[in-house]
């Protein structure tokens, strides 16, 4: 096993533009922990920088603008939501690169008049946005089959202006960006070191899996014993999710030349709390919201990190938790989204809600 400063070394050998403010700051919610005789700690990944709307795609981001960097590329395209943080993120982190961001998006909720949230900060960074709308029970991966031929005649387009497009996945989520969480999983654990504290759970909301798979490649290559949970925000085929996830961290070992092995006993996967689907909220996590708001002063979001924050409070509420444990709850940032669309934010809107 290789010591920590080494596995960080193997890590920065990597091509890397540095975006953010690492590391980020990882303190204790001393009202919920209080409350709940479990000592929680949040990890402040929306704290990442590089403006004040950063978040987890942040640190996936140095390593794939330093691979598109490193290839000579011009114009980053990527793909999501049309209130994608991952998109919002791309166009940031571009255009501190001197890039062009290139955002295919699609539209979930019924379109609004007025631009809002990340698309109101896409418009801002001058991003060249191209949205699709998706016809009734179309998921978002199927929109993107649907309209690849479009996407296709754009890039070639792109191309033959003589630009070089670096093309990354929706969520950032390739075995490049996912080197970034093994690099935090690698801090979470220095910082928890240097305070004299074993964590033995973090939780996490999990999208395209990324984040997950990058954690469980930093578990890997740490051999440490923390469990990891992924707290789904969207339905997914358990096995197959698993299988993803790992195959995923897998290959980013095998780009970093690392030996260990990620296999799916390594994490693991919670898909009670995103009911009813993703970008729509659940009344319970909204009712967290507000509690983590009423005890800390702290945002999170109905789509990702107020799901997976809930889920987190539900397992220590019903005992799967034990008392005494110290869990991390790592926040992905997304707090834009409460500023999005009325069908997104559902009832935080409504005035003298009570928990
Ligand atoms: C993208 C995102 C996630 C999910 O991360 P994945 O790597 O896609 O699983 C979680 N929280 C927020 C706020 C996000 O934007």
């Amino acid at each position: 096993m290789e010591t920590m400063a080494q596995i960080k070394a193997r890590l920065h050998a990597m091509p890397r533009v540095s975006l953010g403010f690492y590391p980020t700051p990882l303190h204790c919610l001393e009202t919920v922990s209080r409350e709940h005789q479990v000592n929680v700690y949040i990890k402040r990944e929306d704290f990442s920088g590089i403006s004040l709307f950063g978040g987890n795609k942040v640190r996936k981001l140095e390593y794939l603008l330093g691979s598109a960097k490193e290839k000579g590329c011009d114009t980053v395209v990527t793909y999501g939501a049309t209130q994608s943080n991952h998109a919002m993120e791309t166009a940031t982190a571009a255009r501190r690169c001197g890039m062009h961001p290139v955002l295919f998006l699609v539209s979930l909720v019924a379109e609004q008049e007025e631009i809002r949230a990340n698309l109101l900060l896409d418009t801002i960074l001058g991003a060249e946005v191209h949205v699709f709308s998706a016809l009734l029970g179309e998921s978002m991966d199927d929109v993107f089959v649907r309209c690849q031929p479009q996407i296709d005649a754009r890039i070639s387009e792109l191309t033959k202006e003589g630009h070089q497009v670096y093309d990354m996945p929706s969520g950032g989520s390739n075995e490049i960006g996912i080197l970034g969480y093994a690099d935090a999983f690698v801090e979470i654990m220095e910082q928890f070191g240097a305070m004299g504290i074993h964590p033995d759970a973090i939780f996490t909301a999990t999208g395209t899996g990324g984040t997950l798979a990058g954690l469980a490649a930093g578990k890997a290559l740490t051999g440490e014993t923390v469990d990891l949970i992924g707290v789904q925000v969207s339905p997914k085929n358990q096995d197959a999710y698993k299988k993803e996830i790992s195959d995923l961290a897998n290959c980013a070992l095998d780009v970093i030349g690392a030996k260990e092995r990620v296999t799916p006993e390594l994490f693991s996967c919670d898909g009670r709390y995103y009911m009813p689907g993703y970008e729509i909220p659940n009344p319970a996590a909204n009712d967290d919201i507000r509690y983590l708001a009423r005890t800390e002063g702290l945002f999170s979001d109905p789509v990702y990190s107020g799901k997976a924050f809930h889920g987190m409070m539900e397992r220590i509420r019903n005992g799967e938790i034990q008392k005494g444990s110290n869990v991390v709850f790592l926040h992905t940032g997304g707090t834009t989204a409460l500023f999005s669309e009325p069908e997104i934010v559902g009832d935080l809107a409504e005035k003298n809600k009570r928990n």
